[in-house]
């Protein structure tokens, strides 16, 4: 046997310290500095006397969407959980495993209490008797930011002891679609679920259940202490709004950028300090893997909602990777399918199958487009959830710009 040292808590606090697999929580605004610079004095004067609509018509005027990718007016949603009977829940979506994405974890790691706060404002809103704040296990120092915050929620009265339930998630993928988080938070298997009902009626443990994405709440909570201004005040490209672009790949500097909602490709490659020397643009992922991959020709299309749709692709969570000439894009594609096969929850055979069979398909040396064509429009059609039906595009578009790589 080793020999014990007897612990004292200081003894464990060295040991801690030296420890570097231990987690690093980095420096944020806590509840103090928060609230020492007006924090909560909104969420206050909402609950002593607010009226949510007047709240309801701010954000629709700030034309806020949802930001963890699905892009629904986040005031709209207050309405439609607002419309059943209660008790009414609220669940927060912190899964951010859209690979490419990390901005919720940008904002939480640095202000935390601005999502906090637009959570508890969304949660009055709707009456909401409890949150499920649903966070991302692989975000350690997130996590423990959250408990201490929330903690000191709790003892400074804001909120009651339990009101905000922490769960952690267990790495699937699939758990960052609603109705598959909310299985989770019941303690099930996450798969997401058929609709109708929508989780607005039928939520948690059979609740109406009001969903917002963490950056979302961020600008719930900005719109309504600084006006819809703070959004709907900038304009670009026929564009009204702000993104946070997670920029990655052969760019000089990643990182969250915040940028006009109309901002082009160009634009965010030259935020991110431009290309790394030595590398040439070549293609783009516009929004996380299952907006698959433009061509550096389509550099003038504004990264928005609504945008990309004739392309065949879509904005999602704003997840911009930038390919070089040094990169592959078939192989590219070839990973975000492997990605999809691994992270298919397995409930349908279209997606299940099919993200397996294209896998196979795209190993072959020349493509068979005809069926490989076949087969994503199968997907499409049939499979339940926007996993199994956008895994198609980066076939899709990889056949039709990149025709000389497959
Ligand atoms: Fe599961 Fe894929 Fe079907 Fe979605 S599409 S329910 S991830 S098998």
């Amino acid at each position: 046997h080793n020999h014990i040292d007897h612990a004292t808590p200081e003894k464990v606090q060295a040991a801690i310290a030296a420890d570097d697999t231990h987690v690093h929580v980095p420096d944020y605004e806590t509840f103090a500095d928060y609230a020492a610079e007006g924090g909560y004095a909104t969420l206050k004067e909402l609950r002593a006397n607010g009226d949510w609509e007047e709240v309801q018509e701010k954000v629709l005027a700030s034309g806020l969407r949802g930001l963890g990718g699905a892009g629904f007016p986040s005031g709209k949603k207050w309405g439609f959980v607002r419309a059943n009977a209660g008790p009414r829940y609220m669940a927060v979506n912190g899964d951010e495993g859209e690979p490419g994405t990390f901005k919720d974890r940008y904002y939480l790691e640095r202000v935390p209490h601005l999502f906090l706060e637009g959570m508890l404002i969304a949660a009055w809103a709707v009456e909401a008797e409890k949150v499920f704040l649903y966070m991302r296990d692989e975000y350690p120092a997130v996590l423990e930011i959250l408990a201490r915050e929330i903690r000191a929620l709790e003892e400074a009265g804001v909120i009651e002891p339990g009101y905000v339930d922490l769960r952690r998630g267990a790495g699937a993928y699939i758990c960052g679609e609603e109705s598959a988080m909310i299985e989770s938070i019941e303690g099930k298997r996450g798969m997401p679920r058929h609709r109708p009902p929508f989780v607005a009626q039928v939520g948690v443990f059979g609740q109406p259940t009001l969903v917002h994405n963490i950056e979302t709440l961020h600008w719930v909570a900005r719109v309504c202490r600084e006006g819809p201004e703070v959004l709907s005040g900038t304009e670009k490209n026929g564009r009204k709004g702000l993104r946070s672009y997670s920029v990655s790949g052969r760019v000089a500097q990643p990182g969250v950028h915040l940028l006009p909602a109309g901002s082009t490709i160009i634009d965010i490659i030259e935020a991110a300090g431009g290309m790394v020397e030595g590398h040439s643009f070549k293609a783009y992922q516009p929004g996380g893997p299952s907006s698959g991959l433009l061509p550096a020709s389509m550099d003038d299309i504004p990264l928005d909602f609504d945008t990309l749709q004739p392309h065949g692709s879509f904005i999602g969570s704003a997840a911009v990777v930038v390919l070089s000439d040094q990169d592959s894009a078939r192989a590219a594609a070839l990973n975000m399918l492997r990605f999809f096969e691994d992270e298919s929850c397995g409930q349908c055979t279209p997606c299940r199958v099919g993200c397996e069979k294209a896998v196979k398909l795209m190993q072959a040396d020349r493509w068979d487009t005809g069926l490989l064509e076949e087969l994503s429009s199968a997907m499409v059609d049939a499979s339940i959830c926007g996993l199994g039906q956008a895994a198609p595009n980066p076939i899709r578009l990889v056949m039709k710009h990149f025709p000389e790589e497959i």
